[in-house]
């Protein structure tokens, strides 16, 4: 077999490896893959950089204690907000990034 093949992820693999690595670290073994696929595809590229553009965003705004002081008049999300546009983005990547 070509060790091509075994390196080689699908867009959708691509997207749930940048949705896990939101979660956890990544094993070595899916961070190479991961990496490979992105430096070829500029849609997985891309969507991970937005992925994580938007939660340093959403975090700094509504996680950062001083922060939060600072902006103590404006309202707080709930508790689980975080998670719940984790699983937005899990969703935009279901149905933006369809496997090859
Ligand atoms: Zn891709």
């Amino acid at each position: 077999m070509n060790p091509m093949n075994i390196m080689m992820i699908s867009c959708k693999k691509a997207a749930d490896l940048t949705c896990a690595s939101l979660d956890r670290p990544l094993t070595l073994w899916e961070a190479v893959r991961l990496r490979l696929h992105l430096s070829m595809c500029a849609a997985c590229k891309a969507f991970q950089l937005q992925n994580k553009a938007l939660l340093k965003l959403f975090e700094l705004r509504f996680r950062d204690p001083v922060y939060a002081k600072q902006e103590a008049g404006i309202p707080q999300l709930p508790p689980n907000a975080c998670e719940r546009l984790k699983e937005k983005l899990r969703e935009a990547a279901r149905n933006s990034c369809p496997p090859h």
